[in-house]
């Protein structure tokens, strides 16, 4: 048993607690209490004591929207439209990945989210380079996270590459393999992810929702994207997306929805009394212009709304808490209200709400006792967040993922002042040049 003492604890709870020299007292992987710090040492003195000097507690970020395989993709694909985008730079450097160059890109993104605060992240979209071996990765690192296994259905007249294309047996079968390989559930787990609305067909959303029943899979998907994607399900006899969800039992079962910036106010309340929940990732959204999703309505109505930085080729950072900061500033500017997703509702979206929308609110996203030992440290003792009379507003406006000093998952550090535990940050680098190149020359770009 360990006791975290002399820290200002942001326990990120629905009242809002923060605890001046604070204490949390962490056994085997969770939190057992928290208090102030002279509490605590009189309630366990047996207990081994670790120094925070000072610094801001916070629960461990969720990032609930990444794609793995476009971190080597980041500065090759900035400023451009959709369809060349993705066709011209996307589609033929992924066709170009092996495992090796893959879990290259892998290792890079989650060195830089684990030294940023990220404790749980969800990757939306495993092709078949990788899923066991990526599994294998991530397990070693003692992140924490969801995998989502690509599951399609090839169609005909596809504009997606030969390497890309899966069949709905194979992907479901990778995903189902791999699955039985999760020894802890709460750690790392297999999803499924159905892509997006754009290439979904009723036999596709049938399996994995039987996949999600007999299995206990929980699923990610793109939707509503663009109006096409709209128009898409209209021409299916679908009346709005929120329809189209309720009609094929998605919405009942354990979906996160990506962007979502196409639904109307009807298709919200109807998400806001199912199960489905979103990821939210402004950044990607603004700089694609993909329209602007009806975040504060989502939160008004209490549907789970996370935060992912989606991937570097179209971010190009994959720092949550300037993804948080941005969230706040976009929806300020989209409704003209300076009031709407103040600091402390745009950080618990990466925390309290991101939980929730990885169906892991019960584990994760607040310092509580019982929950897992996720949690970060930040230094306050510099000119940026002082006075730190507001500390929410300090952590989303004045700091950013470079202040995460200590990051802690399962109550194990894998960054500690700074220094990553898990990976030789000068080897991820020097093999993340290396795999760049053999994906430039393979890509033929
Ligand atoms: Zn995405």
């Amino acid at each position: 048993m360990k006791r975290y003492e002399h820290g200002t604890i942001l326990a990120m709870d629905q009242k809002g607690t923060i605890i001046h020299d604070g204490t949390l007292v962490v056994d085997g992987g969770q939190i057992v209490a928290l208090g102030t710090t002279a509490d605590m040492a009189q309630a366990y003195p047996q207990a081994q004591r670790v120094q925070l000097g000072g610094k801001l507690v916070l629960p461990g970020l969720i990032n609930n929207h990444f794609h793995l395989a476009q971190t080597m993709f980041r500065g090759l694909a900035d400023d451009m439209v959709l369809e060349p985008w993705l066709f011209g730079r996307i589609w033929p450097l992924q066709s170009a990945h092996d495992t090796e160059t893959f879990l290259a890109g892998a290792r890079l993104a989650m060195l830089e989210m684990s030294k940023t605060g990220t404790t749980t992240f969800v990757e939306s979209m495993v092709i078949h380079y990788g899923l066991e071996a990526l599994f294998e990765e991530v397990s070693r690192t003692g992140l924490r996270a969801r995998l989502a296994k690509v599951v399609m259905e090839p169609m005909a007249g596809s504009a997606l590459p030969p390497a890309l294309t899966e069949t709905l047996e194979g992907s479901l079968a990778e995903a189902r393999s791999c699955r039985r390989k999760v020894t802890d559930a709460d750690r790392v787990d297999i999803w499924l992810g159905p892509r997006w609305t754009g290439m979904y067909n009723p036999g596709l959303i049938e399996a994995v929702n039987d996949a999600m029943d007999t299995d206990g899979f929980a699923s990610t998907m793109h939707f509503a994207e663009s109006p096409e994607d709209v128009e898409r399900i209209l021409q299916d006899g679908y009346l709005t997306p929120g329809d189209f969800l309720q009609r094929t039992g998605m919405l009942e079962r354990n979906y996160l929805l990506i962007h979502c910036p196409w639904l109307g106010e009807g298709d919200l309340d109807r998400l806001a009394r199912g199960r489905a929940t979103v990821a939210h990732c402004p950044v990607s959204a603004m700089k694609g212009s993909m329209g602007y999703a009806d975040i504060p309505g989502m939160l008004e109505r209490n549907i789970a709304v996370g935060i992912g930085t989606d991937a570097p080729a179209c971010n190009n950072t994959s720092d949550l808490l300037a993804e948080i900061k941005t969230a706040a500033l976009l929806h300020k500017h989209q409704t003209g209200r300076p009031d709407v997703l103040p600091a402390a509702q745009a950080l618990a979206m990466g925390t309290r709400i991101g939980a929730a929308s990885i169906f892991a609110g019960d584990t994760l996203g607040t310092l509580a006792p019982g929950k897992k030992a996720d949690f970060i440290t930040l230094a306050l003792d510099w000119a940026a967040p002082m006075p730190e009379g507001n500390l929410p507003a300090a952590v989303v406006y004045a700091l950013c993922g470079r202040d995460v000093c200590d990051v802690y998952v399962d109550g194990n550090a894998v960054v500690r002042q700074g220094e990553s535990l898990i990976y030789d940050e000068e080897r991820i680098q020097r093999e993340a040049r290396q795999a760049l190149e053999t994906l430039l020359k393979r890509a033929d770009l």
